[in-house]
């Protein structure tokens, strides 16, 4: 039965929840973690199928139909094709998306559609062998990019995105490679700004390469004219001029995009974040597990959302960076 809907006390409608499954993940992104990866969280403290199913069937009927479903990697959590089922079956729920380095996806890509998967944004910083190893400490590319040619034979997941970190230093010998990527296939293009949301803290904004650097790198070979801006997107998206399809540009950094925010977040311990950056999170685990009822929870979640952060405070004075690092919150 449908709720009252969900409003941050800034008067915008939330009704985009990102899942984070799983703190683990099967890669060592330079940018996100050390080398050896970083205190897992105990079996005990991660939400399970079951808990994850119910706050999402407490959400749907305040409006909160879009999930995205990320990690860590999601698909290093055992049985994940089984939680994706359950989600899909919650009335109310309009979209279920999945967040992925796509390197277990040429074995999970049937399962998943199968059980309800309909967008996947899929994580790649290089289209080039051995930069791909040296950024992520994998030497995966190939079986990355066959993970998603695999979700890519399903026509019913769409659309599906290629979304790579932007890294000054690094980023800038990808422009092109990832431009021609996206004018000679259906992939979906994105470069997201560094974010200081890194596992050892070291985050500067002159590590940053901006939307607009790239942009400008990519138009001086490929002239591009920008798209309408579609309400909530996070991306600023262009139209190659020739029709060769698009390419977008995440831009937290240089462009905040937070005046219509519409995303909060559910950590995989069973925390509440009401902003990427937010500094405080509010508990749903310890009361799902003390037996709360639908409307305390639901109380406790309006109460947390009506919080919400008007926008996040990167480049600003005082700006503190979360302890909690992005692969413990999920993309
Ligand atoms: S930084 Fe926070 S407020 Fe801004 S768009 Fe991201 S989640 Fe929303």
């Amino acid at each position: 039965m449908a709720r009252e809907p969900l409003f941050d006390g800034h008067g915008r409608r939330i009704s985009d929840l990102r899942v984070s499954v799983t703190d683990r993940c099967n890669f060592r992104c330079q940018y996100c973690m050390p080398a050896d990866g970083l205190p897992w969280l105990e079996r005990a403290e991660v939400l399970t199928f079951e808990e994850i199913h119910r706050l999402a069937s407490v959400m749907a009927p305040m409006g909160v139909t879009d999930l995205r479903l990320t990690g860590g990697e999601p698909l290093v959590r055992r049985g994940f094709p089984k939680l994706v089922e359950m989600l899909a079956a919650v009335p109310g729920i309009e979209d279920l998306s999945l967040t992925t380095n796509a390197y277990l996806l040429e074995r999970d890509a049937d399962a998943l559609v199968e059980a309800g998967i309909t967008r996947v944004n899929v994580s790649i910083d290089s289209l080039q062998k051995d930069r791909f190893f040296q950024l992520t400490r994998r030497d995966s590319l190939p079986q990355v990019l066959r993970g998603l040619e695999a979700i890519a034979r399903h026509e019913r997941v769409w659309p599906i995105k290629v979304n790579a970190v932007a890294l000054r230093g690094f980023t800038e010998e990808e422009a092109i490679p990832f431009a021609d990527f996206a004018r000679s296939t259906s992939f979906q293009v994105r470069f997201i700004e560094f974010m200081p949301l890194d596992g050892d803290h070291s985050w500067s904004r002159d590590q940053v390469l901006t939307g607009e650097e790239l942009r400008a790198i990519i138009h001086s070979v490929h002239p591009l004219e920008e798209a309408p801006r579609e309400p909530h997107a996070t991306a600023r998206v262009f139209r190659f001029a020739d029709g060769q399809g698009e390419i977008g540009f995440i831009n937290p950094v240089s462009e905040p995009f937070c005046a219509d925010c519409n995303r909060i977040r559910l950590t995989a311990d069973g925390k509440l974040r009401t902003c990427l950056f937010s500094l405080h999170e509010t508990d749903l685990r310890a009361p799902l597990r003390d037996g709360a009822s639908d409307e305390e929870l639901e109380s406790v979640i309006r109460d947390a959302v009506w919080r919400k952060e008007l926008k996040h405070r990167v480049g600003e004075p005082g700006f503190r960076q979360p302890a909690r690092t992005m692969s413990a919150i999920g993309g």
